[in-house]
């Protein structure tokens, strides 16, 4: 047997962006121990804006498990919050009632500054770097990328691969400071814990360098420098093997109906950073093209080849803070909501 120290994470109750929590507790096991054999835990929801004083206990149900490769017999639990009766999803569990599908594919593309006292690291204490956006975007040298913000990002990546979550690449971003990492899941609930966790590594990483992950979609605001988005990914079973253009014709249809619906639960703060300039539409305008960054929705070129509609497609317009539960689950409704032929 070994003690095993498995830290339960779950979402708060703040609003509109619910932050990580995590504590710690010790059991023992025989090996590294399965999603079944974890029990039940509880927390004081009077601290994280989940109950009020005199009815405190919140239940932790662990969903999903990943090791943790910097502590010894070490697992990141990730865990959905109950009610005090275990089986009712409290208020704030958005995860409970969304759509999953095994079948849909989600690539998350989030990007976010690294921030060091209060600006984005690098940037000089008074105003902007000498150099503006141009040789930043998957650059190299220390004078575009610093020192520490790589071997952060390296960490981060293997944290991420020891866990066992399919993070599928790296990339430095177009405004100094800005980085990109992208995670891959095959269902929405997968793929958004994921997400999630992946989040968790790298604001417990950068703890020891005195850096602060900024995940606001446009933290230098009216600015000429980049917001930060997390473009989603995605294909259906359909999608993938039959398409049409007929299919995909109605299907951008449903989207450009439910715009408001989605933009909704794209993140906070996204008419700040959807104006129609730095690679976005506008938040009100709803628009698709081959290869088109400007667009709501980019059509790979290998989605058209040989008039196929096949593939995947990429919505630009959820940002660095959304929930990738809630926009997982919005994109499988409006795909749900179009009849195949
Ligand atoms: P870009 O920066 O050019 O938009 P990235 O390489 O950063 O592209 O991201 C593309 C994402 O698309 C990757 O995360 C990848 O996992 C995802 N992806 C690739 N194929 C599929 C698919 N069939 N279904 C869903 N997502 C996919
Ligand atoms: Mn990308
Ligand atoms: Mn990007
Ligand atoms: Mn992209």
């Amino acid at each position: 047997m070994a003690k095993y120290k498995l830290e339960y994470l779950w979402l708060d109750g703040y609003t509109p962006v619910p932050n990580l929590r995590g504590k710690t507790q010790i059991k023992e096991f025989a090996s590294f121990p399965t999603l079944e054999e974890l029990p039940l835990w509880g927390f004081d929801g009077s601290s994280t804006q989940q109950a009020e004083g005199r009815s405190s206990d919140c239940v932790l149900k662990p969903v999903a498990i990943y090791p943790d490769s910097t502590r010894k017999n070490g697992a990141v639990v990730m865990c959905e919050v109950m009610m005090p009766d275990g089986l009712t999803p409290h208020p704030s569990n958005g995860r409970a009632t969304i759509l999953d599908d095994p079948g849909a594919w989600f690539g998350f593309e989030q990007e976010y500054f690294l921030y060091q006292d209060g600006r984005p690291l690098g940037f000089p204490v008074d105003g902007f770097p000498k150099v503006g956006q141009g040789p930043y975007y998957c650059g190299v040298g220390y004078k575009y990328m610093g020192d520490i913000a790589r071997q952060i990002v390296e960490e981060h990546l293997d944290l991420c691969l020891d866990a066992g979550i399919n993070h599928e690449g790296i990339n430095a971003e177009v405004a100094k400071g800005q980085w990109e990492f992208q995670i891959f899941g095959k269902g929405s609930k997968k793929c958004a814990d994921e997400m999630w966790v992946a989040r968790y590594f790298l604001n417990r990483l950068c703890e020891k360098y005195g850096i602060d992950v900024e995940y606001h979609c446009k933290p230098l605001g009216d600015s000429d420098w980049n917001g930060s988005g997390m473009h989603a990914n995605f294909s259906t079973e359909y999608l993938r093997e039959v398409g049409g253009k007929a299919y995909f014709e109605a299907l951008m249809a449903a989207f450009s109906e439910h715009c408001e619906e989605h933009i909704a639960v794209y993140g906070p703060d996204n008419h700040m950073r959807l104006t129609g300039l730095h690679e976005t539409q506008s938040i009100d305008m709803f628009s698709y093209g081959v290869a088109d960054r400007g667009a709501s929705i980019r059509v790979p070129h290998s989605f058209v080849k040989n008039d196929a509609y096949r593939g995947y497609l990429e919505d630009r317009r959820p940002n660095s803070q959304g929930d990738p539960y809630q926009i997982a689950s919005r994109i499988l409704k409006t795909i749900s909501l179009v009849p195949k032929p």
